[in-house]
C-alpha cells in the first residue's frame, strides 16, 4: 500500500455529471463505491468538493455583487456538493461526515482539525465544505491546504481526462500524456495547468505529490492511492 491517508478533490463540475448543473446524485452513489473500495483497502479518504457547478466567485462577481460576496456564494455551493455527498454515501453505508469550514452548524459539524483526525480514525470519509473559508481562494488551493494539515500523503485531483497532456487531449488527437511531471515544470510553464498556481506553489514548497487521474474510470481512485501507474503524477 502506498499512502495510508489521501485527499480527493472533486470539482463541481464532476459531480454535475450528466446534467449541465446541479448535482448527479447516480453519479454520487456510483462515486460512494469507488470510495469503498479504497476504505477497505484500509486507506483513509478526505474529500475536498469544489463548487463550480453552482457558482465561481470570478464568474459571478460584477454588476453590484462584490467579488467578496461571489466568492461567499461560491462557498455555498461548496457546501451544497458536500452536504448531498454525504447524504448519499451514506446511504450507500459508507460512514462519512460532512464537516464545514464556514459557520454553517445548523447544517454541518464544523471543521476543526482534532474532530477531523477522530472521525477519520473512526473509519469515516470526511467531506468538507466551504473551501478553506476565505475568498480570493479556490478549492484547488483549499485541498492542498487541507492535505497539508491532515497529513495527507498525496492530493488526487480528479479531472475528466487521464493525466496532463502537452495540448488538450479533446481537441487533439495526437496529444501526449505526461506520466511524471515536475512540480517547478507544472508551476512555471504557463500551458501546463493543472491546478491554479497558489495550489501548485503550496504543494512545491511542502513536497506534497499531486496525481492527476480520470475519475470515472472504474477503480482509478483506489489505483491511484495504492500507487499504481494511473494517470500523472507530480513529484516535488
Ligand atoms: N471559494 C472561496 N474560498 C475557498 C474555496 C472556494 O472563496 O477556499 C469560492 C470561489 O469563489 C470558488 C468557488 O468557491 O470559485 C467554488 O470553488 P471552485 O471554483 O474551486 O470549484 P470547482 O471549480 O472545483 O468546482
Amino acid at each position: 500500500m502506498k499512502y495510508t491517508r489521501i485527499l480527493l478533490k472533486i470539482s463541481g463540475e464532476q459531480l454535475a455529471g450528466k446534467f449541465d448543473g446541479g448535482i448527479d446524485a447516480e453519479l454520487g452513489a456510483w462515486l460512494a463505491d469507488e470510495v469503498k473500495l479504497v476504505e477497505n483497502a484500509g486507506i483513509q479518504t478526505v474529500i475536498m468538493v469544489g463548487g463550480g457547478n453552482f457558482a465561481r466567485g470570478t464568474q459571478l462577481a460584477g454588476h453590484g455583487i462584490k467579488r467578496v460576496t461571489a466568492d461567499h456564494i461560491g462557498m455555498l455551493g461548496t457546501m451544497m456538493n458536500a452536504l448531498a455527498l454525504n447524504d448519499i454515501f451514506e446511504s450507500k453505508g459508507l460512514e462519512s461526515r460532512c464537516l464545514s469550514n464556514i459557520f454553517a452548524e445548523q447544517v454541518a459539524e464544523p471543521f476543526v482539525h482534532r474532530l477531523a483526525e477522530k472521525h477519520l480514525e473512526h473509519g469515516r470519509v470526511i467531506i468538507v465544505a466551504g473551501g478553506i473559508g476565505r475568498p480570493y481562494l479556490t478549492t484547488d488551493t483549499a485541498a492542498v491546504s487541507l492535505a497539508l494539515e491532515l497529513s495527507c500523503g498525496v492530493v488526487l485531483k480528479a479531472t475528466k481526462v487521464d493525466g496532463v497532456f502537452d495540448l488538450d487531449p479533446q481537441i487533439h488527437k495526437d496529444a501526449i500524456r505526461y506520466d511524471q511531471l515536475s512540480a517547478n515544470d507544472a508551476v512555471s510553464n504557463p500551458s501546463i495547468r493543472v491546478m491554479d498556481k497558489a495550489a501548485m506553489g503550496l504543494a512545491l514548497e511542502h513536497r506534497l505529490p499531486i496525481i492527476v487521474f480520470d475519475l470515472l474510470k472504474p477503480g482509478n481512485i483506489l489505483s491511484a492511492a495504492t500507487g499504481q501507474k494511473t494517470g500523472t503524477i507530480i513529484v516535488p
